[in-house]
């Protein structure tokens, strides 16, 4: 195995991958991924659109230069020192003035932040490999984020605990991408606003928070409470830097959450 990269490198429209950490969705794509090094793909709705190999950027899609935010994660990819790689880079952040623009394009305006007392949050500018989740997919987060959640979840298997990862970071865009496909439906935006976080506020894009089950539970549900892994998180995950959101009655009005914790230190 050559040295694998296993960071997740974030520009404003796309992402760049570790080739090694997608699944293939078809022959071509297996024999694309099997020589690339880094895989461009579309936040938006996860489209490969591009592979690095060692000859050069291969095209994926028709009209490449053409895509939005494609020069960006081009200089992305050339811009990528080895502390970066090896996952040691200081963190830095997006900036969200794009985001603004595609709430209001959505009809999502200020009122949802005066509501909910929430802020909005910046995407980190690249993530850390934190293990899988319970699905088998690379779980992403701030890197010192993955440090402490991978520690916390050896300590607690150690006390016959299993915690699993439901899902780590997500983007903006993967939200937005939510919304426009319910209001495609015909959705109302405070009918999806009842299901899911509006775009920009959940603390998901930080890479910092992660939504955590166990064996044999349905995942996000109020059920988690009752479980022996629950009780381990309520009794220890302070130590690891974790702490509940959205407990009961919390003053955003966000209904109660006991699977999702957020890391900060
Ligand atoms: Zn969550």
């Amino acid at each position: 195995m050559r040295g694998q990269s296993r960071i997740l490198v974030n520009t404003p429209d796309i992402e760049l991958w570790p080739a090694h950490l997608l699944r293939a969705r078809n022959n071509h794509d297996a024999r694309v991924l099997s020589r690339a090094r880094t895989v461009l793909r579309r936040k938006r709705d996860g489209r490969f659109l591009a592979a690095v190999l060692p000859e050069g950027v291969m095209p994926l899609v028709y009209r490449l230069a053409h895509e939005p935010g494609f020069d960006a994660a081009l200089d992305a990819v050339d811009a990528r020192p080895a502390h970066r790689r090896a996952g040691l880079e200081r963190v830095g952040e997006l900036p969200l003035a794009r985001l603004q623009e595609r709430l209001h394009a959505l009809g999502l305006d200020d009122r949802y932040a005066e509501r909910t007392g929430l802020p909005l949050v910046a995407e980190p500018d690249w993530l850390a490999f934190a293990g899988f989740d319970r699905y088998r997919r690379p779980l992403w987060l701030h890197a010192d984020a993955a440090r402490a959640w991978m520690c916390m979840q050896a300590a607690a298997l150690r006390d016959g605990i299993v915690l699993e990862a439901i899902s780590g970071y997500r983007s903006h865009d993967y939200q937005l991408g939510i919304f426009e496909r319910k209001r495609a439906r015909g959705l109302a935006v405070d009918e999806i606003l009842a299901v899911n976080a509006a775009p920009g506020y959940s603390e998901h894009h930080s890479g910092r928070a992660l939504d955590i089950g166990t064996l044999d539970e349905p995942p996000a549900e109020e059920s988690f409470e009752r479980t022996p892994a629950f009780a381990w998180l309520r009794d220890n995950a302070q130590g690891f830097g974790f702490t509940m959101s959205y407990p009961r009655a919390n003053p955003h009005g966000i209904v109660y959450e006991p699977w999702h914790w957020i890391w900060s230190r």
